[in-house]
């Protein structure tokens, strides 16, 4: 049974009226296009399909909201770093951005980083812009393409760049690895 057996989605928000009201607690998933923020939600929810890869320009602006219980809400945020989306489309869903992080709601981050990659330039640019918002996790994703030892020095070095910031740990949707600890942070976001 899953702990987030009510899971549903709520809306595509294209602009910050179309936002659910500003009440309980949410979470926000960010990250590279590609780096495994689908996977990563849909294990935690326990759902497939629930969240998906959206790979058409045009949709990347969209802030997906889901409900998990009661007032208790996922915001799948679209993934950045493509290269072919259009300037005016990027520049679009900054308002959208800035009008999430306004929510009282809004209580933590999730940050999806492929393992073997690191925290690179636009993960900087997103933990800039949740400077304000209180807790910050970074999952280290697709953790099974990594051997022991570099998995260590993955966690490791992500742990020195966050200085603090926030908490990171290994995660693997294809093997199941820190999906307790993913589900538990998650919880402990949403109170
Ligand atoms: P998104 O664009 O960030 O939402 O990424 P997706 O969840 O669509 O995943 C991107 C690619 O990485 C897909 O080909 C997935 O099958 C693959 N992937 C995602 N999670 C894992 C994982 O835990 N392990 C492995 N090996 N591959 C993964």
């Amino acid at each position: 049974m899953s702990r987030f057996g009510g899971a549903r989605f709520l809306v595509s928000a294209a602009a910050p009226a179309q936002f659910p009201a500003d009440i309980g607690a949410e979470v926000a998933f960010a990250g590279r296009s590609n780096a495994g923020k689908s996977s990563a939600i849909n294990a935690i929810v326990q759902r497939q399909g629930l969240a998906r890869t959206s790979k058409t320009p045009g949709r990347t602006r969209l802030l997906n909201f889901f409900e998990l219980a009661p007032a208790r809400r996922l915001v799948d945020l679209p993934g950045y770093g493509y290269a072919n989306v259009p300037e005016a489309e990027r520049r679009a869903w900054l308002p959208l951005l800035e009008a999430l992080r306004a929510r009282a709601s809004l209580t933590g981050v999730f940050l999806i980083v492929d393992a073997r990659r690191g925290l690179a330039e636009g993960d900087q640019a997103l933990l800039d812009w949740a400077a304000q918002v209180p807790q910050v996790h970074v999952l280290l994703s697709k953790a099974d393409k990594l051997n022991r030892g570099e998995a260590a020095a993955a966690l490791r070095a992500t742990s020195a760049t966050l200085a603090g910031r926030g908490s990171t740990q290994l995660f693997s949707a294809l093997k199941g690895t820190g999906l307790r600890e993913a589900q538990d942070t998650l919880e402990r976001y949403l109170g």
